[in-house]
């Protein structure tokens, strides 16, 4: 049996799941797993397709100080213990900068210019990379593909690329790029099959989870997005503001005296829901709580959600359709009912009952603009992209798939 890795890399965990090569290149989940706890309390956990635990085991800290010893023992785990040696791994990197506009196979010469790409997303990009290099040093022979969250926005329009600074910024690579990309190329390939004629209209698709941002599709491709050089703007998050004035950072900088990493800790991790709550960065925390605070930052997530679409509707010049996807747009009924509230004069009405179900239209017949939900996944994207890569190579030995 083929099988294709999908790595997801961050600061102190690493997320993989397994998937089998089937016949006309159709990809069925095996696995889903994580090394979390890296350099503190490493643990590795595993599901099976049916949700069935695989693994549930604790290490001592010294046995998992770094990622590219959790990325050994997983696989350790897998090719040990289940017999699984995946034919290719394909991985999750945020950043593609300005070139890569899709997946790429991995050799020594990208991993050289995605190092680049660091300094543009410094708590990322290195942590994406590690397991990258430890699997090409380990197993020279191993196809590894690199998928950008960057990759699928980079078909904007210059407007849209640019920001109001001397060019010569925009050359080094200060650029609006936008994330999020692989789950937004999922909700525009799926969408065709829910609703085939909004498919080829203008769409906004919210992307609301613990990392939130919404993107303008046009046809199926993007046009706009929430956030621009990093995945700080646009719209508020768990523990990021969204959208800022840069006058408040050089508040930070010269009035308080932070440093530049220190003001970048604070933005990514202090901020948002739970800089304005003061209580969480879980909304579902936030929605069950009766404090002040709480109700005030899930009202101003729900405003700028409002405004951000006022805007990406603007960018589109119209709309078709609205989507919901990740953890909070699949899961809350209450933020859905909110945020719909807010779209209400664009020409949204909410249908309640099918809301409460989650059912993939919750918008009512008569609404003008219909309303989805479409559950997204970022790591099916991430494993077609590496088999279809795998199979295109001139010396593929995977000969029994197709993949269009
Ligand atoms: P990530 O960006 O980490 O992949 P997810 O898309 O999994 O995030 O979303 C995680 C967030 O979704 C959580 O922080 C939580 O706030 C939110 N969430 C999950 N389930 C619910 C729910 N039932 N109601 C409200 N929020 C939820």
């Amino acid at each position: 049996m083929d099988t294709i890795l999908v790595v997801n890399a961050g600061s102190s965990s690493v997320k993989f799941q397994i998937f089998s090569v089937e016949g006309e290149g159709k990809l069925r989940r095996l696995i889903k797993g994580q090394m979390d706890g890296i350099g503190s309390r490493p643990r590795l956990r595993a599901s099976g397709a049916d949700n069935d635990a695989l693994a549930d085991r604790v290490y001592p800290i010294e046995a998992v100080p770094d990622l590219p010893a959790a990325m050994g023992i997983a696989g350790g785990w897998l090719r040990d213990e289940l017999r699984i040696s995946p034919v290719a791994v394909g991985h999750r990197v945020v950043h593609g900068g300005p070139d890569f506009d899709r997946p790429v196979l991995i050799d020594h010469g990208v991993v050289a210019r995605l190092e680049r790409f660091v300094a543009l997303a410094p708590l990322h990009q290195p942590h994406n990379l590690a397991p990258i290099r430890s699997l090409l040093a380990n197993f020279p022979a191993l196809p590894q593909v690199a998928c950008f969250d960057t990759a699928f926005h980079r078909t904007h329009d210059a407007v849209a690329d640019y920001y109001a600074i001397p060019h010569q910024l925009h050359a080094e690579g200060v650029r609006r790029y936008g994330f999020h990309g692989l789950s937004y190329e999922y909700v525009a390939k799926t969408l065709p099959q829910v609703a085939p004629e909004i498919a080829k209209g203008r769409v906004i698709v919210a992307h609301l989870g613990s990392g939130a941002s919404m993107c303008a599709l046009k046809g199926g491709r993007s046009t706009e997005s929430t956030m621009g050089f990093t995945a700080l703007d646009g719209l508020p998050m768990g523990t990021r503001p969204g959208q800022i004035d840069p006058g408040v950072v050089l508040y930070l900088i010269s009035e308080k005296g932070m440093s530049a990493s220190k003001a970048q800790n604070f933005l990514y991790r202090d901020c948002g829901l739970k800089g304005l709550s003061g209580i969480s960065n879980d909304m579902r925390e936030l929605e069950t709580s009766e404090d002040p605070k709480a109700k005030l930052a899930v009202e101003y997530f729900v405003y700028r959600i409002g405004l951000n679409a006022g805007m990406l509707a603007a960018a589109l010049q119209g709309l078709d359709a609205f989507v919901f996807t990740a953890g909070i747009g699949e899961n809350s009924v209450r933020i859905r009912a909110r945020i719909a509230e807010q779209l209400r004069w664009l020409g949204v009405t909410l249908d309640e009952a099918e809301n409460s179900r989650h059912a993939r239209l919750i918008s009512r017949s008569d609404s003008r603009i219909p309303v989805y939900v479409i559950p997204t996944d970022e790591e099916l994207m991430i494993a077609q992209h590496t088999l279809s890569l795998l199979v295109n190579r001139p010396s593929s030995n995977v000969r029994h798939v197709r993949v269009s």
